[in-house]
């Protein structure tokens, strides 16, 4: 059992003889111990602020290889007080201002580390979520049967997210591509230069970057096909797909996929919110709130959701503690969507067009497009310079 792992039943003892069930419409409930849900309760610890972390997995979920950090990234990690170990993990690529590649499982394990052990329930699936009909406040139901009640509820419990269902929000749309992800270990180093390497023959494309001396990061994007359902159960038929897309690549891509790490490979259809679901949807109701993911999620092609995710992480924290002192119930969560709002969507929409380059569409479309892109985004990392501001 995880050592942060408790069971319902004695946490729900906890909360009924605990002094602070008297006072529980002061509590934080944070739906989801992804890294979106891991770096809020992080931040708020920060600002001396409890919150509670409720996960559905048994035990902290890392699925996927690694993660693209850019400089925005890196900035919000320094305010959580992780960036100087995290940066020990991964070597600088060249050709931005600070990118690196993480191991998933470092980062969030980092995170939960420098959390207190008695925040993260495991094995907690919130299945509804309902208004106290005294007090308005959000009340969680979870799959055991088990309820709490909360002051604020925040929901980073990812793509299909139980809260963004209660906010209303439109749900992500499939897009028809999916990422092949995974790992390969060099025991006597792999000899690469530090550099992201980008490689696309008709719809397929690679995608490779170092994590450090020994270990490389690679993702194969393609089509997605009824089969991929039951290829992503298993790890075998990930590498032989993957493979099978990657047959007229170069020969040390071929290697390297055939070598990967067979445990770290993942298949995953990729889905998408619109720009105008991010411009017009109501982020917030009540008390209760959404982020990373949940909030807004993209086709991987700026390497950005991580990054989003703890950038809400830290503007949400630092508006709850500003609000908080002054005891304003709903105006921290109204101050963080408006701070939030037009930079996630410029991220969705600088996404969005360039999924839509990479998609088959008619010319016009193509060159329209491509228009925008260079209208707005001619500094094409420019996303990447952004500062979400000090916790
Ligand atoms: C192929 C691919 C490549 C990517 N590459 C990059 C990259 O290079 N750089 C980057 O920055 N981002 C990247 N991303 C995006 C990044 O992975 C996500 O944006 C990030 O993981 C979002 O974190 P999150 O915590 O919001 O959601 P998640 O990581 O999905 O975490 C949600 C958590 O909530 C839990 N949960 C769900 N429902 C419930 C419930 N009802 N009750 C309790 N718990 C629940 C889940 O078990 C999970 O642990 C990529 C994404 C994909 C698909």
């Amino acid at each position: 059992m995880n050592r942060r792992t408790i069971s319902k039943e004695k946490f729900i003892e906890n909360v009924e003889l605990h002094p602070m069930r008297q006072q529980e419409d002061t509590d934080i409930a944070i739906v989801g111990g992804g890294i979106c849900g891991l770096a809020t309760a992080l931040a708020l610890h920060r600002k001396g602020i409890n919150a509670l972390v409720f996960e559905k997995s048994e035990t902290t979920r890392a699925v996927g290889s690694a993660i693209t950090i850019f400089t925005n990234g890196w900035r919000a990690l320094d305010q959580l007080g992780v960036a100087s170990k995290l940066r020990s993990t991964a070597i600088p690529i060249t050709g931005s201002e600070e990118l690196r590649c993480l191991k998933r499982s470092v980062l969030i394990e980092t995170l939960v580390q420098e959390l207190p052990a008695s925040i993260s329930y495991f094995g907690c699936q919130v299945v509804t979520i309902k208004s106290d009909p005294l007090t308005a406040f959000p009340i969680l139901h979870f799959r055991d049967g088990n309820s709490i009640k909360a002051k604020f509820v925040i929901g980073c419990d990812g793509a299909n997210s139980v809260v963004s269902k209660f906010l209303g929000l439109k749900p992500a749309q499939y897009l028809s591509s999916c990422s092949i992800l995974g790992f390969t270990n060099y025991p006597h180093g792999h000899g690469l230069e530090s550099e992201s390497i980008r490689m696309r023959r008709g719809s397929i494309s690679v995608g490779r970057i170092p994590v450090d001396d020994k270990v490389v990061y690679w993702f194969v994007g393609r089509k997605w096909t009824p089969q991929d359902s039951d290829i992503s159960k298993d790890p075998e038929m990930i590498r032989e797909s993957a493979l099978e897309s990657t047959g007229n690549f170069p020969e040390e891509v071929v290697e390297m996929i055939r070598k990967c790490d067979i445990g770290s490979l993942i298949l995953t259809r990729l889905k998408y919110h619109a720009p105008w679901d991010i411009l017009f949807g109501r982020f917030t109701t009540g008390t209760v709130t959404v982020a990373g993911d949940a909030m807004h999620l993209w086709a991987p092609f700026l390497g950005q959701g991580a990054s989003a995710a703890i950038e809400d992480a830290i503007v949400l924290a630092r508006c709850l503690a500003q609000h908080l002192t002054r005891n304003k119930v709903q105006a921290p969560l109204q101050t963080y969507v408006k701070q939030r709002r037009m930079r996630l969507v410029k991220l969705s929409t600088q996404t969005y067009l360039t999924g839509m380059l990479l998609e088959p569409s008619s010319v016009i479309v193509h060159y329209l497009c491509l228009m925008l892109l260079m209208v707005f985004f001619h500094d094409m990392l420019g996303h990447t310079r952004y500062n979400c501001g000090p916790l």
